[in-house]
């Protein structure tokens, strides 16, 4: 898919196709602390003079894998059976990925800070710890509306009733979205798909209301020196819902569903493997690119090769 270098997200960006590349901050290293005061678990980020925070256009992660890999993250801390401290998980999601908060402010401070200055040193770090709780319910925000929509684009697009009878569960954090447990009464996969179908304008509905409103202002590209206007960048969740939304309008299937349109514009799916949201880069793709999975995918390949093969032989 093209992807479009964007120092700012205006309108176009929002709404137009290709995927984004965008701004981002990265600390050497981040330590877990319980903060005394506010009693609550912080991710403080760890530099030095030589070991500086980087900052600046980020080709590594696009708006898509980073929608992913927060919902990902989201399934591994709302498991109902995980034993896994949460803390951990945000702590090991950001040494992983990037800086989650304060972006555009982090960007412009660490472009022009005096990291020499014990006083900046310190501001830089107060200012860029943050949270866990507040990061988890943004997370849980993202990852319960993305899950809804998955379940929706499957029941729509490959008349998956599972997927929509299976969707809601009693997470480790919050409950998953009940939107539709009302048709868990339709025993009968067709009467499901006709019921569902026929209220999808008010199921869709319900997905664009947890969209959070997108904030637009003027702002000066220090390239062009020209006035745009652009969206307020504060975090790697304005990011994500960014483009969730970009997926959900361009997405949107039109009235006869069209696979080879939907396909083109970069869909996420489940890896038939591991289990894990990934971006799909061909139409093809069933699994995600870490290795093992792509190994586990040319093992089953093979397997299905050699039982044609036998059952041919007979
Ligand atoms: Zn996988």
């Amino acid at each position: 898919m093209k992807q479009l270098q964007t120092e700012y997200f205006t309108f176009t960006e929002i709404g137009g196709v290709g995927e984004m590349i965008y701004r981002a901050v990265r600390f050497p290293e981040y330590v877990p602390e319980y903060n005394h005061a506010s009693k609550e678990d912080e991710i403080k980020p760890l530099f030095s003079f030589l070991g500086r925070p980087i900052s600046g256009t980020d080709y590594s992660i696009t708006g898509q894998e980073l929608l992913a890999s927060l919902c990902n993250l989201y399934k591994k801390i709302n498991a109902p059976d995980s034993d896994e401290r949460v803390t951990d998980l945000v702590w090991d999601w950001c040494r992983n990925h990037i800086h989650p908060y304060d972006i555009d402010v982090l960007c412009d401070e660490i472009e022009n800070g005096d990291f020499v200055n014990a006083e900046f040193h310190e501001w830089l770090q107060r200012r860029a710890t943050f949270e866990v709780r507040g990061f988890v319910s943004d997370v849980c925000k993202l990852g319960t509306a993305f899950e809804y929509y998955d379940a929706l684009q499957k029941i729509r697009c490959s008349r998956d009733v599972s997927a929509g009878r299976g969707l809601y569960y009693e997470g480790r954090i919050c409950d998953s979205l009940p939107f539709l447990e009302k048709y868990r009464q339709f025993a009968d996969d067709t009467e499901y798909l006709r019921r569902v179908n026929a209220d999808y304008d008010n199921r869709l509905f319900d997905l664009l209301e947890m969209f959070p409103d997108f904030k637009m202002r003027v702002k000066q590209d220090r390239k062009t020196h020209k006035a745009e206007m652009c969206a307020e960048i504060h975090s790697v969740f304005n990011i994500a819902w960014y483009a969730f939304a970009r997926m959900v309008a361009d997405v949107a299937p039109p009235a006869d569903t069209d696979l080879d349109y939907m396909f083109s514009q970069g869909s996420i799916l489940i890896c038939m493997a591991c289990g894990e949201y990934f971006v799909r880069h061909s139409s093809r793709q069933r699994y995600c690119d870490n290795p093992a999975c792509k190994a586990e995918r040319n093992n089953r390949k093979a397997r299905a090769y050699y039982k044609r093969k036998n059952a041919g032989e007979k």
